[in-house]
């Protein structure tokens, strides 16, 4: 079962007495912070010498199913102790600066209590091991019962789950990226050695073998769970019916090659009728990430925001930038993309479509779920290749019911508002060089993508409600400088 280990800190100066009580109640911190959070936190170890510190450092490296280790210090621990463990640590890393106690005790509190409650002191001291060695640390501190605190670890923990997705991440590609595009290209090499992906390409006669391989009973199995799950508004049954024999075979070759997100392109589609468009969309509402156009990395980023959201698929979606609403007040992006959008941020029960598709190959109007996504707080995170390096953008946006209803728009729709405000954002967003692919998400904030990217060790802009051009170039001239001599 995925877990965190929680490692505390102690010392033997106070006697094996105090070394119990902070054994004890780590343990029952772990249990009661474990029916709060998504995933178990389990009490391994009251460390006081650096070999049992190196020892369950090791264990958490090898060990598949520990997502990240948790530490916290009850008494002072000395942290030189820490020093070789840490040096060895390959998993995500959380200091949690908490307290047994919520209040000082008035007439309780003597020296024997002072030397046994003493984190303040003791997260210093841990604290700055930490800072030494230039650890990649998220630092959480507070009452451990406190929700702010637990929504936190929370949080953290999600982020986790999607950097082990990621470190096990297999792309598969159909083709290559669309001619001439530049921001969809990026360095395999790279993204293999920094965020773990494995970006191969398959022939697209391969998938339309196993396209001819799917039977009839596969496909109307499919075909039902459609209709169970969505609207349908066109009468070409066969449409749907093809889309859903382009997931079957999509599907198989993914899960018999470990691939969690696959690409394709418009401009190759030979042997086939329709670009996949509801099967894109189906396979993503599973979990799947997809990038159109050959967009491998924007593919991958979907399956990992998508696992780091609710029940590990959550409501995010591989999305575009297309065209904007300048009116005074009514200021707002409108993004789609010509069929593929996750129906996991649809307000409402998705439609099934056909309509005319005229870019591409396609021989027949491919079948395509078609909806409005749901208002609220979301963030659109693209991440480019800048020679060198891998720079994650992300933006605060809000997310509308779309303020008009266009008809004629045969495609998913979202409608939001930048942050801090459209010319402004677009400025920060195109000074640094965020592409028209994103993944839209409801689910993660900035705050866990900024964690994701510091334990990947890539560059992070934030575009928040209070960014200025002016700033930002600053701050990606500053990051130029530092990434250059890393
Ligand atoms: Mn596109």
């Amino acid at each position: 079962m995925k877990q965190f280990w929680f490692v505390v800190g102690s010392q033997d100066l106070y006697g094996q007495e105090v070394l119990d009580t902070v054994a004890a109640r780590a343990k029952e911190m772990a249990e009661q912070l474990s029916k709060k959070l998504p995933y178990p936190l389990v009490y391994k170890v009251t460390g006081e010498k650096a070999d049992q510190i190196t020892k369950v450092i090791k264990e958490a490296n090898y060990d598949d199913d520990v997502l990240g280790i948790v530490t916290w210090c009850h008494t002072f621990s000395p942290s030189k102790m820490w020093l070789n463990g840490f040096e060895l640590l390959q998993k995500p890393y959380c200091h949690l600066a908490t307290q047994y106690n919520l209040s000082i005790p008035n007439e309780e509190i003597d020296m024997d209590f002072m030397n046994l409650n003493q984190a303040a002191h003791g997260d210093r001291e841990h604290g700055f091991i930490g800072a030494r060695l230039r650890l990649k640390r998220k630092v959480i501190a507070g009452y451990w019962k406190d929700e702010k605190v637990v929504e936190k670890l929370a949080r953290w923990m999600r982020v986790c789950v999607g950097v082990d997705l990621s470190r096990n991440m297999k792309v598969m590609r159909f083709n290559d990226n669309m001619r001439d595009v530049a921001v969809t290209e990026g360095d395999k090499i790279e993204a293999q050695k920094v965020l773990g992906w494995q970006v191969n390409s398959w022939a697209v006669g391969d998938l339309v073998k196993e396209m001819d391989k799917v039977t009839e009973k596969e496909v109307n199995d499919l075909y039902d769970e459609y209709l169970s799950l969505y609207d349908v508004n066109t009468d070409d049954t066969e449409a749907i019916k093809y889309q859903a024999r382009e997931e079957i075979a999509i599907r198989k070759m993914m899960d018999r090659n470990g691939c969690k997100a696959f690409t394709n392109t418009f401009q190759d589609l030979y042997g086939m009728d329709q670009l996949p468009g509801l099967a894109s969309q189906h396979l993503m509402s599973l979990g799947y990430g997809f990038g159109a156009e050959g967009d491998w990395k924007v593919s991958a980023m979907t399956a990992v925001i998508k696992k780091m959201g609710e029940n590990e698929n959550g409501a995010s979606a591989f999305m575009e930038d297309y065209t904007y609403n300048l009116e005074d007040g009514k200021k707002y992006s409108l993004g789609a993309h010509m069929l593929e959008v996750c129906p996991s941020v649809a307000a409402d029960k998705p439609r099934i479509e056909t309509h005319h598709l005229g870019i591409g190959m396609n021989k027949k109007d491919p079948a395509r779920l078609v909806f409005e996504g749901k208002p609220g707080k979301a963030v659109v995170v693209s991440l480019i290749d800048m020679g060198g390096r891998f720079r994650m953008i992300v933006q605060d946006i809000e997310a509308v019911k779309p303020i008009l209803e266009m008809p004629n728009l045969p495609v998913a729709r979202v409608m939001w508002k930048a942050m801090p405000d459209l010319e402004t954002g677009l400025e920060c967003w195109i000074m640094a060089g965020g592409a028209h692919h994103s993944v839209l998400s409801y689910d993660v904030d900035a705050e866990m993508m900024r964690d994701f990217a510091r334990i990947m060790d890539i560059e992070f802009v934030h575009i928040d409600k209070n960014s200025t051009p002016e700033a930002l170039e600053e701050k990606l001239l500053v990051n130029d400088l530092v990434w250059k001599l890393k």
